[in-house]
């Protein structure tokens, strides 16, 4: 049976070192394999020229560069928001996103095939569980979001200024509306629960971060979890230098547990428990997410509900306008619901909170409404 080929985006530099010592070579040349995969984007070790021949022998043997095929690609109708079907190696697939806002582009991640956590008005959690994603997988749809940047256009949906059908012209019609930017943000809240597959997220996290690389600082980083409290204790633990968002959208257990199925497990008493802890540890403010869905959750006496759950703790509550799904029947609130519910917590009890913006909900790229989607729709 042959040896599985070693995922070079599985490494983190520290890692690649040792293998490069393990394969009795010099490790001075991780430098230049990782410029060649992080700063250089390259595709393929083909474009990978000057590696010494040992060390190209050995990668085109013994490794693979987990490059993610595209299987399909759609643009919302503003040009703001790219989903990426991507391929994975055993032909299952999953969505990234990439998000225009002003001044800044953002990376939604997925951490695994599907998802376990089954919250009920989620595309993911209605299609299951599969399977955890790799670090390089990881790893590959950042690489992946970063490399499109690095390809587009140089002056955004302006087609025409360079001659008719030279590079730069044909990738500007490709890449309508994309400009030339680094890859600044990530957020961990594509198909899957991130701390349900700790280790492997912790690994990537790691290598997008590394400074001579990728080099998204922690601050850019957020990871959305629906309340994984053994994962939460852990990050505070182990001092995580993130942003955390914890997926809330009720506040008590029983309103909680016809939403979000986990919540059974861990229930809310022991969820904010684990978030007082978290906050305390790392001094760091909590991201409390709310879908607000049309008269379950998006009353006054619901945002006077959070409001005391979240009293003396270092929060900002994001809401999120519910996103439509096929499996679940409930409806957006509407903007004027959402600003008393803002007005709630600001007045009452000087909590900060966000409306999202709702990008992308014409391609399915919103937030729960990533599952694989085979068609532009
Ligand atoms: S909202 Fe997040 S945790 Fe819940 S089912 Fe969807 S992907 Fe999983």
């Amino acid at each position: 049976m042959s040896v599985p080929r070693l995922n070079l985006y599985d490494f983190t530099r520290e890692q690649l070192r040792g293998q490069l010592v393990r394969w009795e070579l010099n490790p001075v040349h991780v430098a230049r394999l990782w410029n060649y995969l992080y700063i250089e984007l390259a595709a393929s070790l083909d474009a990978m020229p000057e590696l010494p021949p040992k060390l190209r022998a050995r990668l085109a043997a013994e490794t693979r560069l987990g490059v993610l095929p595209t299987a399909l690609e759609t643009a919302s109708s503003d040009g703001f928001t790219h989903k990426y079907l991507l391929a994975l190696s055993d032909a299952e697939k999953i969505e990234t996103v990439l998000m225009r806002f002003t001044g800044r582009v953002t990376a939604c991640v997925s951490s695994q095939v599907g998802c376990a956590m089954g919250c009920v008005f989620c595309a993911t959690g209605q299609m299951g569980y599969t399977r955890h994603l790799t670090p390089g997988e990881i790893v590959a749809q950042a690489v992946h979001v970063a490399r499109t940047l690095k390809l587009s256009a140089p002056v955004g949906p302006t087609v025409g200024r360079a001659p008719a059908g030279s590079e730069t012209d044909r990738r500007a019609v490709l890449r309508p509306g994309l400009h030339p930017q680094r890859l600044r943000n990530i957020v961990l809240m594509g198909m899957g629960e991130p701390l349900h597959n700790y280790d492997a997220v912790m690994t990537a996290i790691d290598i997008l971060r590394d400074e001579t690389g990728l080099a998204l600082g922690a601050e850019r980083i957020t990871l959305s979890t629906v309340g994984v409290v053994p994962g939460i204790l852990r990050l505070a633990q182990e001092m995580r230098p993130l942003h955390l968002a914890v997926s809330l959208h009720a506040a008590t257990q029983a309103e909680r547990a016809t939403l979000v199925p986990a919540a059974k497990k861990w229930p809310l008493d022991e969820l904010m428990a684990a978030c007082r802890t978290y906050s305390e540890t790392t001094g760091r403010r909590i991201f409390y997410e709310w879908t607000l869905i049309e008269g379950k959750n998006d009353s006054e006496a619901h945002a006077r509900a959070v409001g005391e759950l979240l009293r003396g703790l270092d929060a900002q509550v994001n809401l999120i306008p519910l996103n439509p799904t096929d499996g679940y029947a409930g409806a957006p609130t509407r903007s004027a619901a959402a600003k008393a519910f803002q007005h709630v917590l600001a007045t009452e009890f000087k909590i900060p909170s966000t409306v999202r913006q709702r990008r992308g909900i014409d391609i399915a790229a919103g937030c729960g409404q990533l599952a694989v989607a085979e068609s532009a729709g």
